[in-house]
């Protein structure tokens, strides 16, 4: 993305699918600037502007939290109690780090979000769950939010 609070951050226009665009994930847009911003801001896909980057949105969470600073991009999936903390690609346990742990839980266990955790490039996924759910209600809920956005691929 990155308008004024995002800095040099562009880590979103990178890890985030764009559908529209036939963008995967992990791969840069092609009308990204890197460290600079979107070079279509204002004509953006929805995708674009209904990503849900954590970070940008929660004015109040720390600087060192910026996916840019800490290697994590929090992402709510859009319409959903769904949180997707993708670690930067070479900093596969970035997520581990005592900072970004300490918001994982709060998302969990105060917020009641279910978190899952990739790393840009690798296949495998850790979850985790608030107490009342359950991996299949989560991956169920993250399927409906796939099919709603227009993604086809896993
Ligand atoms: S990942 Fe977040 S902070 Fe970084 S450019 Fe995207 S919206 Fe901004
Ligand atoms: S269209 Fe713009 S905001 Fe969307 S991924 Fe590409 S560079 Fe980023």
């Amino acid at each position: 993305m990155s308008v004024s609070r995002c800095g040099s951050c562009t880590l979103c226009c990178r890890i985030a699918r764009v559908p529209e665009l036939n963008k995967p994930v992990d791969t840069w847009c092609k009308h990204c600037d890197i460290g600079k911003g979107c070079k279509i801001h204002e004509s953006r896909p929805d995708s674009c502007r209904n990503f849900e980057c954590l970070w940008y949105t929660n004015e109040d969470w720390p600087a060192d939290l910026q996916p840019s600073e800490c290697k994590v991009m929090f992402e709510r999936l859009e319409g959903t109690d769904v949180i997707v903390a993708q670690s930067s690609r070479g900093y596969e346990n970035a997520w581990q780090k005592p900072l970004v742990q300490r918001f994982i839980r709060m998302m969990v266990e105060r917020e009641g979000y279910a978190v899952i955790v990739r790393t840009e490039g690798v296949h495998q996924k850790h979850m985790i769950l608030p107490k009342n759910r359950t991996r299949e209600s989560v991956w169920a809920e993250v399927k409906q939010f796939a099919e709603r956005v227009g993604i086809t691929e896993k």
